[in-house]
Order: C-alpha cells, then sequence, then structure tokens
C-alpha cells in the first residue's frame, strides 16, 4: 500500500501539488486523473524521489519515502514507468530489460523468461532495436523493464499516450491483469479518464494540485461534474 498525506511541492513560487492525501491499497488500481498541469506527473516523482516535496509524508507499506534516494525508493519495490516511456531506442528489447534487471541485481535469466512469458511479443522481438517497436509495444517493454525488479508498486505515466483506441484498450486489459497476478500496488496516472476508470478500483481527481474528489472508480465516473468540469468526458 501507498499512503501520501498532506503532500505539498513547489516549483519556485509554483505550488504543483498542495495538501495531497490519498491511499493506493494492495492489489488495486488507483487511477489519478485531471487536465494538463493539475499535477499528476509531478506526484508521482514526489513519490519516486526525483522531486523533494516541501511537506506531507509518503509511505510504502511501513517505510518513509520522503527523502529518500530514487534507487533505495526502487530498491525498496517502487516501479516507476515514466511519460514517453523512458526505453532506449538504440538498445535491443532484451538490452533494455537486461538494464532493468542489473539495477535491481535480479537473476537476469529467470527474469527475462517471466517478462517474455508474460509479454510475448517482446520475446519475439527481443533481439529488435526498441526504436523499432510499436508504441504499445514499447509501452510493454517499460512495464516489462520495471517488472523484471520485481516491485511491489508500479507508478505508470501516461500509458495510453499517443496509442490508438483498440491498443489502450488491450494495453489497460494487461495492466488490470498484472496488477491482480502480481498482487501489485498500481497508481494509474491517466488524461484517458475513461479509459483508467474501466480497470481501476478507485480514483484521484486533481485539479491545480489539489485533490477535488477521492473515490471508488464508479462513483467518479458517474459523477456528472467531474466527468464535465475537470475529467474532459463529454456525455
Ligand atoms: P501533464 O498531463 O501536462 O503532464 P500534469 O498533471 O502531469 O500535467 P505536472 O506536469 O505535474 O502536471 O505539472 C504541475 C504544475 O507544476 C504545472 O503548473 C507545471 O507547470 C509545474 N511544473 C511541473 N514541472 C515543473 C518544472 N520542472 N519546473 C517548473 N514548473 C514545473
Amino acid at each position: 500500500m501507498i499512503k501520501v498525506q498532506g503532500l505539498s511541492v513547489s516549483f519556485g513560487a509554483v505550488q504543483a501539488l498542495r495538501d495531497v492525501t490519498f491511499e493506493a491499497p494492495t492489489g488495486q488500481i488507483t487511477a489519478v486523473l485531471g487536465s494538463n498541469g493539475a499535477g499528476k506527473t509531478t506526484l508521482l516523482r514526489t513519490i519516486s524521489g526525483l522531486k523533494a516535496p516541501v511537506g506531507g509524508t509518503i509511505m510504502l507499506n511501513d517505510h518513509s519515502l520522503v527523502r529518500l534516494r530514487p534507487e533505495d525508493i526502487a530498491r525498496l519495490g517502487v516501479g516507476h514507468v515514466p511519460e514517453g516511456r523512458g526505453v532506449i531506442g538504440e538498445f535491443t528489447v532484451e538490452e533494455n530489460l537486461r538494464l532493468g534487471a542489473m539495477m535491481a541485481k535480479v537473476n537476469l535469466r529467470e527474469g527475462l523468461e517471466e517478462q517474455y512469458e508474460c509479454f510475448p511479443v517482446l520475446g519475439e522481438r527481443r533481439r529488435q532495436h526498441a526504436a523499432k517497436l510499436s508504441g504499445g509495444e514499447r509501452q510493454m517493454l517499460a512495464m516489462a523493464r520495471a517488472l523484471i525488479a520485481k516491485p511491489s508498486a508500479l507508478l505508470l505515466d501516461e500509458p495510453s499516450l499517443g496509442l490508438a483506441p483498440l491498443v489502450t484498450a488491450q494495453l489497460m486489459q494487461t495492466i488490470h491483469e498484472l496488477c491482480a497476478s502480481n498482487n501489485l500496488t498500481v497508481i494509474l496516472v491517466e488524461q484517458n479518464a475513461s479509459s483508467a476508470l474501466r480497470i481501476s478500483d478507485q480514483a484521484v481527481v486533481l485539479h491545480l494540485g489539489s485533490v477535488v474528489a477521492n473515490d471508488a472508480a464508479g462513483v467518479v465516473a458517474n459523477d456528472v461534474n467531474l466527468r464535465q468540469y475537470y475529467l474532459g468526458m463529454v456525455g
């Protein structure tokens, strides 16, 4: 479980997060939604130690994450798949996965086997440069590179960005299955609210750095005001 309490983050005069509080339970998907500039990316970067907060606490089970270095937070079991996926295009699929395993010091052969079993298309393309993959395949590679480290929590930043609706639907189904089969704590940042809400257990809606809703995904999905004013969902 990840528990965020009273979290505030600033970039100089810009307050990106204000007093943000929510819980992301183990084995469930928590969607973090909101328009451009709402603070979604900043929230994930703060959880994984890439940005220091000015106040508040972040707990991964019994461990406080605030003021730890990103590599120590990763070692405690937080995997971060950044916006834009962060895979290295000049490296092959397997070299990208090796990098993920090396940082986490896990058994490489076992880790690769597990990921190729989970994502067969990556096994088929193991010797191809990552730059040659489709957007959906690159997103799978980014997730596999995080999963090879055997995290207990997975932070996903806009996984559907730039993907066609059908590919997005398949990817969301994969995220749902991964969460259930690995008992992961998933925090799913998305601008594509309807796709994220379909697979999430609960949702946190941010607006200008503040939480404007924190409820079951079904409740958020059916709230006309949230849909219209904060989620850009018409109808
Ligand atoms: P998007 O979907 O566009 O990425 P977001 O919800 O992820 O939006 P953030 O990127 O977290 O939002 O930005 C939140 C606020 O913090 C915005 O006002 C943004 O301009 C500001 N901000 C983010 N990163 C920086 C930075 N490195 N320097 C200065 N301001 C920043």
